[in-house]
């Protein structure tokens, strides 16, 4: 088998992915670890492994490979003081690469549950190691170099939805594009796959995954390996989006046992903003995925464990503990369930419409959005009051703002205020019986195709913004009416229950802030009704459920 070595994008990086310990930093991993001889050609585990340690080298040399379809790739060489991970170590899943002495030398072995109580208890150690181990990660995919290669079309919108769960869960892969990539036919027959076939995820180089779901990908590379579904567990959190990773960290911090269960991957909607700029603390912006990756870790990192492609199905709200059914057919018992499973902005049925989202398709009309169309014709879609209250703001600030509307006029959706006032501005035109029927660009939207719905006809708009303003939809299905819900089928929360709503309500105290009319069931981020749709505020109310869980769970 052919090898290639990789290379560090850069001296520094190298130097942030690669640091020595001090003699310090050794003895304290000596305290709390095991020492080990080796000889060479020693494996100390290969690619694929479960529950793998910690490794420290004393004196000696390891090298790490990583078997990547057809060429073994040397990811690095650790000497004396350097160490072994990644990633996938502090979060459980299995070893993304083989470990074997180069030399005969010694070791510092540190098990998974230690490591957590160094990562938490030593701030200097917990630093270097969490930052080597997030500048592996992201090198290794800036690489392309993994244990899953992928190959697909850019045609294929399963190959799409498998890149971005690859992607959203930070795991490395390769990916073999079909339609560029002549000697893939080689690479086809080597594995028997057929065109119809693709796209195909090929597993630690083992397993042939044909068009996969992400649940059977997660499954082959043990995402959710080693996770308990039986013991009851302080807290459950529905949803892994900025509300429930802030619930997470805030709730595994301060000492409880929790679990966070997530249909597709960690981030949420957060997760797919390409730049979050009214986030506090990043002047510059933060990608959503950045953002995400990071909230996800720093979970990790605190001990909760985050079970992804697996969502919730049902929740058993009449008995104690709470019971959650989930996608593999199991049930997780609860003392206390944050749900925080957000909601799905309704998109257009328009070809092509996503790869423009973030850049010219939003979702929200905040300032942030205004100044990115400051004297620019905007396009709205919708007639409700969230379409309204936009196109009166941007109105203030963009040449021209259209309105489309199916309909024959506004007055069935929309506050009679929001109409009038769209019907006294100059810059506000609105277009009833109208839908998009496409859009264009290279790399930003540039033009948009408009229907009339009336003689069927198509004109073509100079537009490079386009608001969706067609409503959210509240990831609520699954609660199987356990839980009082507005008309929009948001959870209500706290102050927002009624007397009817409230006539089961077994306790002297009323419900806390963010609350449902269950006791220990809370509500946070945008599945609550009255939410502000802001990641800040999701991460807000993630924290402040979490002193409420402290306070049920002593009662
Ligand atoms: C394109 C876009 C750009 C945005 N940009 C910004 C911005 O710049 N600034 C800003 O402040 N806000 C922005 N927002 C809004 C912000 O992303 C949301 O307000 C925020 O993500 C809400 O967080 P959440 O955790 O409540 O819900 P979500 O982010 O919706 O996360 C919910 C999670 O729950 C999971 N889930 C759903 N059902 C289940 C189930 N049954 N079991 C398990 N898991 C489940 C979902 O897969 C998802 O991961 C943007 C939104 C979009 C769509």
């Amino acid at each position: 088998m052919a090898t290639r070595e990789i290379q560090i994008s850069s001296a520094e990086r190298a130097k942030q992915a690669f640091p020595k310990l001090n003699a310090a930093h050794m003895e304290r991993l000596e305290s709390r670890g095991r020492l080990r001889q080796l000889q060479t050609g020693e494996v100390l585990w290969e690619a694929g492994a479960e529950s793998v340690p910690f490794v420290v080298v004393k004196s000696g040399e390891l090298e790490i490979t990583l078997n990547m379809a057809t060429q073994e790739t040397i990811i690095a060489r650790y000497g004396p003081g350097q160490f072994t991970g990644e990633i996938n170590l502090l979060v459980r899943r299995r070893a993304l690469a083989r470990v074997r002495a180069t030399q005969p030398g010694e070791v510092i072995e540190v098990d998974h549950e230690m490591l957590l109580t160094l990562i938490q208890t030593d701030a200097e150690l917990s630093e270097i190691l969490m930052r080597a181990f997030i500048v592996r990660r992201v090198e290794l995919i800036a690489q392309g170099a993994g244990d899953v290669v992928l190959v697909g079309s850019t045609h294929s919108s399963d190959t799409l939805r498998l890149k971005e769960f690859l992607t959203r869960n930070g795991n490395p892969y390769a990916y073999i594009d079909l339609d560029r990539d002549a000697d893939v036919q080689d690479f086809l027959d080597r594995f028997q796959i057929g065109v119809d076939d693709i796209p195909v995820v090929i597993c630690r180089d083992e397993a042939v995954l044909k068009n996969p779901t992400n649940q059977e990908v997660a499954d082959c590379l043990g995402f959710n390996a080693g996770i308990d579904r039986q013991h009851i567990r302080d807290l459950v959190i529905v949803g892994a989006g900025p509300a429930g990773l802030a619930a997470a960290v805030y709730g595994a911090s301060e000492g409880l046992d929790v679990l966070v269960l997530e249909t597709n991957s960690p981030g949420g909607q957060a997760g797919a903003s390409s730049r979050i700029e009214n986030y506090l603390g990043f002047p510059t912006g933060i990608s959503g995925q950045e953002l995400a990756g990071r909230a996800y870790t720093q979970a990790e990192k605190f001990g909760a464990q985050v079970m992804i492609a697996i969502g919730a199905k049902r929740l058993l709200c009449n008995r104690k503990p709470f019971m959650i059914e989930i996608d593999d057919g199991k049930t997780v018992p609860a003392r206390a369930v944050i749900i925080a499973s957000g909601a799905r902005y309704r998109k257009l049925d328009v070809q092509n419409i996503a790869q423009y989202e973030g850049t010219g398709v939003y979702y929200g009309a905040t300032a942030m959005e205004s100044q990115l169309c400051r004297g620019e014709d905007v396009i709205i879609v919708g007639g409700g009051n969230s379409a309204g209250q936009a196109a009166v703001f941007l109105a203030q600030t963009a040449r021209r703002v259209y309105v489309l509307v199916r309909s024959e006029a506004l007055s069935e959706t929309m506050s009679r205020y929001l109409i009038r006032r769209i019907e006294e501005s100059p810059t506000i035109e609105l277009q009833t019986r109208s839908e998009i029927a496409g859009v264009e660009g290279s790399n930003h939207l540039e033009r948009v195709q408009v229907r009339d719905l009336r003689t069927g006809t198509t004109t073509v708009l100079p537009g490079r913004h386009v608001f969706v303003m067609t409503g959210a939809i509240p990831a609520t299905a699954w609660l199987d009416e356990c839980l009082a819900l507005d008309e929009k089928g948001f959870i209500k929360t706290g102050p927002d229950l009624t007397s009817d709503e409230l006539a089961n309500w077994p306790l002297a105290r009323p419900p806390h802030l963010l609350e449902t009319n269950q006791p220990g069931v809370f509500a946070v981020g945008d599945v609550r009704s009255g939410n502000i749709k802001r990641v800040a505020s999701a991460v807000g109310e993630g924290s402040i459920a979490v002193s409420f869980v402290h306070r049920v769970l002593h009662e």
